[in-house]
């Protein structure tokens, strides 16, 4: 049974991941390599927490308890020790990640099940640097975690059945919807998402129509609460491109290829939200 969680990142999605667990009853230790980002961690939780208070969603007494199951530290080894399960959300680099799990491998029990927040690295190449890849899997959370239901489970190549149970029962524990998909480039969400993105640029590329006349169409038309070029700027250009590059490469299929649009603002420095500058402007 799982009780101890130790989540390695406190940045956008592990403070979140961190949130989720605690909120849930979970002992949980929140790790990270640089003692600033984990102070910034602890103070978006007890941010986010207020909120929910404010709209009467905990009680204080609830806020309190939450915040007491968090441990962070900045101290991997100590950490994640007598964990039974950890969630990796460290930057989105294979080589990062690779020694990460190389140092889980050692410091945590044979039964300890080490998940990865992962958006498009693949789980069965990360779980080969360990000597348990049957206990390895991804636990792919969306933005921001304490709101969006979904877990993407993704099953790597020796993936036990009773990993995936484990973590499907864990993710239902604290209300979320787990999906359960199989470790291919992009897995479902980014597969599915991030073509039509980049399609939605190809549109503005060939001058079909300007960015706020597509992502019209796709909210009034499609439904969508964002339109796909709002949602690029917001996930980052320089994400979308990543992701691309990762589909095109991992399927050899030229249908994934990267708008050169997309190419051009990513080499430009216009990434979206955070440069201030990407299909629309967000400067001051
Ligand atoms: P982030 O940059 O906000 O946070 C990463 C944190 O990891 C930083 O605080 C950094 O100090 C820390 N870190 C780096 N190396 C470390 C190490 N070796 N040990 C401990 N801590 C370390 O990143 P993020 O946006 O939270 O993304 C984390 C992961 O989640 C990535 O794999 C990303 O692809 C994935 N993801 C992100 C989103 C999103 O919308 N941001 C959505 C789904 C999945």
């Amino acid at each position: 049974m799982i009780q101890k969680v130790s989540v390695i990142g406190a940045g956008t999605m592990g403070n979140g991941i961190a949130h989720v667990f605690a909120q849930y009853g979970y002992s949980v230790h929140l790790i990270d390599i640089n003692e600033a980002a984990l102070q910034k961690g602890i103070a978006t939780i007890n941010k986010n927490l207020d909120r929910m208070v404010a709209k009467q969603k905990l009680t204080e007494a609830q806020k309190q308890e939450t915040l007491n199951r968090i441990t962070p530290s900045t101290d991997l080894q100590t950490g994640v020790a007598n964990a039974d399960l950890v969630v990796e959300a460290v930057l989105e680099n294979y080589e990062v990640k690779a020694n990460l799990f190389k140092q889980l491998d050692e410091y945590t029990s044979a039964d300890t099940i080490l998940a990865s927040n992962t958006s498009s690295i693949s789980i069965t190449k990360i779980a080969a640097n360990t000597k348990k890849p049957d206990k390895v899997i991804g636990m792919h959370f969306m933005n921001p975690v304490p709101v969006m239901k979904l877990v993407e489970v993704i099953r790597g190549y020796a993936t036990s059945n009773a990993t995936t149970q484990i973590v499907v029962e864990v993710s239902k524990k604290m209300e979320k919807v787990p999906v359960e998909v199989k470790d291919y480039p992009g897995f479902v969400s980014n597969r599915v998402l991030l073509p039509m993105i980049n399609e939605a640029i190809y549109c503005v590329y060939e001058g079909i129509a300007t960015p706020e006349a597509i992502d019209e169409v796709m909210k009034l038309g499609m439904g969508h609460p964002m339109g796909p070029l709002r949602l690029a700027d917001f996930i980052g250009l320089d994400i979308c491109l990543n992701i691309m590059d990762v589909l095109y490469e991992g399927f050899r299929d030229s249908k994934y290829r990267a708008c050169p649009l997309l190419r051009n603002m990513v080499a430009a420095g216009h990434l979206g939200d955070k440069t201030g500058k990407g299909f629309y402007n967000y400067e001051k």
